[in-house]
Parts: structure tokens; sequence; C-alpha cells
């Protein structure tokens, strides 16, 4: 079979089960499981899989809710991600529902591409995205060594190919002042969450003088006990995003700054912890999102290469496209004011615009896969690329 009537029947073999494909990611989106607690979601997929031929490992990585799984053998080794966790209360408001089935999805129509060129297809399963860059950690301990490409498609509020996605670390910080009564002793006290108050105070500052696309953002989670106690403790969670790791770290400095500086002036103790991951920013293969943009497009999606009204905080996909070829593009759900991790993104990732961008996302990565497997030297374009843009 030519690669067109391969694509042809690569759609076909999605439509046949679209309405499984959908069920599937209503289900998944009714189970809402935080990072790391993915049971349903990984147990539900996996078997998906296995029932249409392929290999499964699963719990890879000591990660019990992490998976590989195959089918073929041999180069070139493609893979697609799937995520799959929730969000705290929201549930599915970025919509990983839709990113779980469209994966398994596009891996069970690329068999046909497989059987006819050879290579092998991995459907990876890649838990807490959200909370705990599970990627970086599968990273860490091998999950994406020997593989040649990795794709995977998010839900969005555009279809753009490429995806402008920040470095980021999170910081957890904590004050420890001294409790006493506010008003009968208030000079024997020392306010930990004035320290934190001026420690806000000091980045919204700071925020004036960082480049344009850098990020600072935080919540406090814990602010004292009673009004008329002096908070003992203070303590909040803060992302610092940047468009690459070294200003990144420079930034880390410049906030760590400010929380040195209210322990300073408050006489509180600082306590910090900086969170054991750091996202790194995307590395997007214009080769291959330049087939994923000709085949979206051929399903009548208007996909542009660029969109730069297609804000994406960060994901841990970054960090795959550092060490092998990959793309992240975005697949229109919603209306552009619809927010990621909002309740009216977790309504989309449910609704009938929210199938079809996972249909049609599975179809242009399963026809993307066919490009690859096709053409030898079309893989070896992607890398070349990947090595140039080092
Ligand atoms: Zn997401
Ligand atoms: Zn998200």
């Amino acid at each position: 079979m030519d690669t067109k009537s391969l694509k042809v029947s690569v759609i076909g073999e999605i439509d046949a089960c679209c309405h499984e494909l959908s069920e599937l990611s209503l289900k998944i989106h009714s189970n809402p499981e935080l990072g790391f607690q993915e049971v349903k979601a990984a147990h539900w997929l996996t078997q998906y899989l296995e029932v249409n031929g392929f290999s499964i490992e699963q719990g890879i990585c000591g990660l019990p809710t992490a998976f590989k799984a195959s089918y073929g053998k041999g180069k070139p080794v493609i893979a697609i991600l799937a995520e799959y966790d929730a969000l705290p209360d929201l549930g599915h408001a970025c919509g990983h529902n839709l990113i779980a089935a469209g994966a398994i999805g596009a891996g069970v129509a690329t068999r046909l591409a497989i059987d006819q060129f050879g290579g092998s297809i991995l459907v990876i399963g890649t838990p807490a995205e959200e909370l705990f860059g599970g990627k970086v950690i599968m990273i860490d301990r091998g999950a994406f060594n020997n593989l040649d490409i990795a794709m995977m498609v998010h839900p969005g509020t555009c279809d753009t190919a490429t995806i402008h996605a920040l470095a980021c670390q999170t910081l957890e910080a904590e004050f420890f002042g001294k409790a006493a009564h506010a008003a009968a002793r208030p000079e024997a006290g020392i306010n930990a969450l004035e320290a934190m108050l001026q420690s806000f105070a000091a980045i919204n500052s700071l925020r004036q003088h960082i480049k344009s696309t850098a990020r600072i953002h935080g919540i406090i989670t814990d602010g004292g006990e009673a009004a008329n106690i002096v908070p003992a403790r203070s303590a909040g969670n803060f992302v610092v995003r940047a468009e690459d790791v070294a200003y990144l770290d420079e930034l880390k400095q410049k906030v760590l700054n400010c929380f040195i500086g209210a322990a300073k002036m408050s006489g509180a103790r600082l306590e910090y912890k900086w969170g054991d991951v750091c996202y790194a920013p995307m590395r997007n293969n214009l080769t291959l999102a330049q087939l994923f943009a000709q085949n979206m497009q051929s399903l009548g999606r208007s996909v542009a290469l660029y969109d730069p009204d297609s804000a994406f905080g960060s994901t841990d996909m970054g960090n795959v496209s550092q060490i092998i070829p990959g793309i992240h593009p975005l697949v229109a759900i919603a209306p552009v004011e619809v927010a990621h991790h909002s309740p009216q993104f977790a309504l989309a990732a449910a609704s009938e615009a929210g199938s079809r961008g996972m249909l049609d996302a599975a179809k242009a990565l399963a026809m993307t896969v066919v490009d690859l497997v096709a053409n030898p030297e079309m893989v070896g374009k992607v890398k070349e690329e990947f090595e140039q843009t080092k």
C-alpha cells in the first residue's frame, strides 16, 4: 500500500473505534485521579492496548501507574506519549483524558504501517504531569533511552503544531516566627505571616524588572491560626518560570533573595525547598511539526506551525524534547477565552468538541507515524534538525 492509501486506512481504523475511544476518554474524565494515583486510567488504557495486540509492561521505572506498550520491532522506535492525571478539585481541567484516549487510538491505528514497513510503535503512559513531572523521573530511570522520536498532542484553544513552554521550578517557603498575644504583648512576637507578605511585596517589585516572558506566581498555604495570635508559622508554594534554564537559574536566585530579605526584616527564620524536578523548555522539532501540521490540515483543521497566542505554561514533555526529537502540538477543543485549569476547560474535555479534537489528534499522530516509517529519510531529517539545534 502506498503512503496515501495507508493514511486512508489508518483514518478508517480510528473512525471504526471512535465511540470506544470517546467512551474511554469520558470514563477517565468522570474518574479523575491525581498524579501517581492514576490506577484506573492506567488499567483501562493498557487493557485496550493489550486487546489490540500490544505487549504491555506495567509499572515501569518503579512508578506503578507508568506503562510501556509496544508493537513491532526494530527501528525506528516511535513513541506516542499518554498523560492521564487530573487536577485537585478541578478534575480533568487540563484535558489529559483526551490525551490518553487519543494516544491509544493513534498507537493502535499505526499497526498497519508497522506491519508494512517495520519499526516499532510504543505508547508510553507517563503519569503525574501536573504536580510531579513524571516524565522527568522516567527520563532519569531510562524510559526514553533508545527511542528515536516522541510525540503527544495536548488539548487547547487553538490548533498549533508547536508550543512555547517555559522552563519551570517550584519553591516551598516557610517562615518560623514566635507566637504572642497580638494585643497584650505584640512586642514579644515575631510575625511569620508578615515575613511572607513582605516576600510577596518584594516579588511584586522584582516582577517589574524581569523578562516579559518569565513568570512568578504563588499562594499562601498557612497564614496563622487566629487574628489575636501573632502568627508563628507561615508557608507558601511558588512557581518560577523562564524561557531557558540559564535565565531560570538567575531568576530563582532573585526570587530567593526576596525571601531572605523578608526573613532579615522580620526576624523570622526562613526554610525553603526547591522542587525536585525542573521542567525544561519545549524544544519543538519543526520537521516533525510540519508533518503533523500537514496531516491535521488534511483533516480540515487549519493548523498554525507557530501561534503566538497559544499561551502554555510548562510541561515535562519539554524535558523529553531536550533528549529526543519531539512535538507537543495543541488541538482546539474550546474557544480561546477558555483557560486551561478552569472548570470551563474541564467541561470542554468532556464535550463533543473535545472528542472531535481527540480523534483528529489521534489521526494526525498516526498519519505522522506513517510518514516516518514509510520514509526512513524523514526520520534522518528529524534527527538532523535535532542535532543541529542542540
Ligand atoms: Zn496538561
Ligand atoms: Zn495542566
